[in-house]
Order: C-alpha cells, then structure tokens, then sequence
C-alpha cells in the first residue's frame, strides 16, 4: 500500500485541525446561550488563542508535502481518496496562500465594520458605512486574487460556501425564479386572504414558554433529532452549530408568537439531522462534512416548510397542540391554524418574510452583490439601488436605509456570497421534495401517523451520507436525475399558497 502512509498521516491532521474547530464552534456556542455579560473580552481572548492554535494546524508544511506525494501519484487514488484530497488541498491552500499579514488586517476589519454597521444601523446613516464597506470589497477582491481567482471575486465568493458554485449558474436560476415568482407574491399580497392570515397570527397569544418547549421537543424528537447526540438551549438569534455525536441547537421564545419558536427549532433541527446523519468514520475529511450551504439550508427547509407547513404535520400533531393550550386554541379552527402556519405578507426585512417573499429577498441581494463585484454598481449608489429593487422585486420601498440596506449583517464582515445559498437550499427543498413525492406517493399518509422515519432515512442514505463527494449542482442531479431548476420551488409554491390564497 505505497499510497497508505501519507493519506494516513494526511486524514490525521485533517482529524486534528477538524477537532480544534468543532472546540472554537463550542466557545461560540457557549458565548451565545451562557456567557456571563462580564466575560466578553476573556473569551475575545480565548477566541484568538484557539484561532492561533488551529490555523497553524491547518497549515502545517508536512499537509502540504503529504499532498504533494498524493498528488504526484493521483492516479493510484480511489474516487473517495481523491475527494479528501482535492478538497483538502482547497483548504490548506486558503490556509497558507494569504500573507499574515492579509489575514491579521482583515480580521481587524471585519470587527471594525462589525461595529461601524451597528452604529450606521441605529443612527440611519448609510454614508459613515460607506467607506466600511468599500474597504470590506478590497479585502475580499485581494482574497480571492492572493487564491489565484482575481478574475472572478464574485465566483471565489460564491466557492467558499458552495464549492462549486459560480455566478453564471446562480444567474440563470434566479432570472428563472424572478419571472415566475413576482407576479405570484403580487397576487397573494392582493388576496383578502392574506389579512385573514395575519388576524388569525395575531389571535394566538399567552402560550407559556414551558408548554411550547416541551411541544416542540417532543416534535423535533418525533422528526427523529437524537437528543442522545444533542441538546437544544435559547439565545437571541436560533442557530445550530457542532456535528456528530455533539450537535448544538438553540431557539427563542415568545408567549406571543408560539409558531416562532416551533418553526425555528423544525428549521435548526433539518440542520442538526443533516450534522448527526454525517458518516461518523469519515469526520474530519471532506467524506464527513456536509456538501456546502446551500444543501443545508436545503435540509432545514425541507423540514420547516416542505413538511412542517403541511396539513398532514398538523394531522399528527394539532390534537397534541390543543391538549397543551387548550384555552389559547379554543377559538381556533384547523383551517385557521393551517392559514396562522402559512400567513404571507411581502415584507421589507429578509429575517421577517414568509416562504414564499424570502427567495426575492435573496434574488435582491444577489443581484447587488454581483453588481459591486463587477464594478457596475458604486457603494455610494448602493442605498438607491436598493430601493429600486425593492420595489421592482417585492413590491415595497423602504422608507429609510434601516428596512434597505442597511438591515443584513453580513456585508459588514466581507462576508459576501453568502446569501445566495438560502434561496438554492430552498430550490434543491422543493426539488428533494418533488423526488421523494414521486417515489413514495403515501408518504404524507405517514407523516399525518407521526412517521418520518422513511423521509429521514431517505435524506440519511442520499445526502447525508455522501458527505462532501459531489457539489451541490451534482448532488441534485445525482439524486433527482435532472439539474438543479426553481420550477419545482414554483410548483410547490404555487401549489401550497395558490390553493390557500387565490382558490
Ligand atoms: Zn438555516
């Protein structure tokens, strides 16, 4: 086995570098469910310590020669051996190609621009932001030319979330998306329907924060969450972070807003069953990793909205959801709740839209995003440009940058190309969806007895499994047999709200 020894010693220090970071993903963790508010700058610290740590793990000179001696002998590689390699040389590249000096600066920006978006944000100023974020697309062009693409920033961008991704694909799939989608979200906004949805939401109030806990527990346990290998805990903003055996989901509550909390732990718990259902010998490597952003976006969508909205989830769970609140519930009736659980209103902030809104949000920024990286659009014209598309996409103007573009995080670290891959996970959904719907016609039969079971081991044996071997464009065509397309995402929209609002 001429081959075994660098590989061997190769997926060893992949391993380490892999553990030191599953430990900074539980520092995270811990600083958003428990921190004491006194404790900040000690964990700044140990942030950057572990960051020290782990950085020089990932670039240990004996990763780069192993790969060297793989790659001098590529031909002796099996499929899956060549797939830990390739992406393991993706990452020790982004680990040793950018100078220290690079990497310290841009560090030091992102959490300059981290504040100066806060302040911008609570005073409405978009021009002290300026400067911030024309600084925020020089790191990031430098970036990606230091990675050998200063050709295409903007594909780099897109790469590092979705390997594989490129700006042409996402183009041609959102123009798609535009043109059936706008006149849809038009019509429902016009629907009577749609304020119905709003009252009935508005109805369900004083649900104690205990009852909808132990509710929505014994949901995500019933979708097949292994809380034997993880645990759900409350912070500001939900998440889920951590893999394998240790996965961290978190949730908020309010008394007011009962389908908050339980949509937000469905949607964290599609993320934590893609991280438990990882093959567990292959952690570390890219055979042990997920396939990128926007398949999981695509897994926590599929749960929240494909089978959590469904009238078959409420068959199962409604009478359950009545014994625990049964004064909140009295004056509610079934075809109410199915109405409250899929209530949409065109709205101007990304984080508050609906399923069926969120996708042009997503489009909006997208199309921002590809202008600025393509020297079409100025920063200082951002603020305008951003209310034009808001109008021409979802049919509203902000009043004020704070609902424009002011309203996203994300730009105020570099983190860009980002965003994108919330609205190709919930195209990849709905073409999973349209598959297993096909293939299983009585599945929602199932689900209205309680049973996921065949859905998850569905999604365990064709995506979770496969760890990181295919792109996300591959992986769906490998799965569904056709390319990635938003017509399913269409259909199933048009389907779903078509009967509830325009019937
Ligand atoms: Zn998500």
């Amino acid at each position: 086995m001429p081959n075994a020894s660098p590989l061997d010693e190769l997926v060893s220090r992949l391993r380490r570098g892999h553990t030191l970071g599953t430990i900074a993903d539980l520092l995270q963790w811990d600083e958003q469910v428990n921190l004491p508010p006194g404790a900040a700058e000690q964990r700044a610290a140990q942030h950057a310590a572990l960051a020290e740590v782990h950085h020089a793990a990932a670039s240990d000179p004996r990763i780069g020669e192993q790969l060297g001696a793989l790659e001098a002998d590529a031909g002796k590689l099996t499929p899956d051996q060549s797939t830990v390699v390739a992406h393991a040389r993706r990452d020790y590249d982004r680990a040793t190609k950018l100078p220290a000096e690079f990497v310290r600066e841009k560090a030091a920006q992102g959490s300059r621009g981290y504040h100066a978006w806060a302040k911008a944000k609570a005073a409405d100023d978009f021009a002290s932001y300026a400067p911030v974020l024309e600084k925020n697309l020089e790191f990031a062009r430098r970036e990606a030319a230091y990675l050998g693409h200063g050709a295409a920033p903007y594909d780099y961008a897109l790469d590092k979330h979705d390997p594989g991704l490129t700006t042409t694909t996402v183009d041609r799939l959102f123009a798609e998306l535009k043109r059936d989608l706008v006149p849809l979200v038009r019509a429902i906004a016009a629907s009577p329907r749609a304020a119905e949805a709003r009252a009935v939401a508005a109805r369900l109030k004083g649900f104690p924060v205990e009852g909808q806990g132990a509710f929505l527990r014994e949901v995500t346990a019933a979708l097949g969450f292994d809380y034997a290998r993880g645990r759900i805990d409350v912070s500001l903003h939900p998440f889920c972070s951590g893999t394998g055996s240790d996965v961290r989901m978190t949730t908020r509550f309010n008394a007011d807003q009962p389908l908050d909390a339980l949509f937000s732990s469905i949607h964290e718990t599609g993320h934590g069953l893609y991280e438990q259902g990882l093959p567990a010998t292959h952690l570390g490597t890219a055979l042990g990793l997920h396939a990128g952003m926007a398949v999981h976006e695509s897994q926590s969508r599929l749960w929240e909205n494909q089978v959590a909205r469904s009238r078959a989830f409420w068959r199962h769970f409604e009478p359950r959801w009545r014994a625990l609140f049964p004064e909140q519930t009295a004056g509610v009736t079934s075809e109410e709740l199915h109405l409250a659980v899929n209530a949409v209103e065109p709205t101007l902030i990304r984080v508050d839209a609906d399923e069926v809104t969120y996708n042009l949000h997503i489009v909006l920024r997208f199309e921002l995003e590809k202008k600025l990286f393509a020297g079409e659009l100025a920063v200082r014209d951002l603020p305008a440009a951003w209310r034009t598309a808001a109008r021409e996409l979802i049919g509203l103007e902000p009043a004020n940058d704070r609902e424009g573009v002011l309203q996203d995080v994300h730009w105020s670290d570099g983190s860009f190309g980002y965003f994108p891959s919330y609205c190709l996970g919930n195209m990849i959904a709905a073409q999973l969806w349209a598959r297993v719907r096909a293939m299983r016609p009585a599945l929602e039969e199932e689900f209205a007895r309680g049973d996921f079971t065949w859905l998850l081991g569905w999604l365990r044996e064709n995506i979770h499994a496969q760890g990181r071997r295919h792109s996300a464009t591959e992986l769906v065509q490998r799965v569904t047999g056709e390319p990635l397309s938003p017509r399913h995402l269409v259909a199933h929209l048009r389907e779903r709200y078509g009967a509830l609002y325009l019937g």
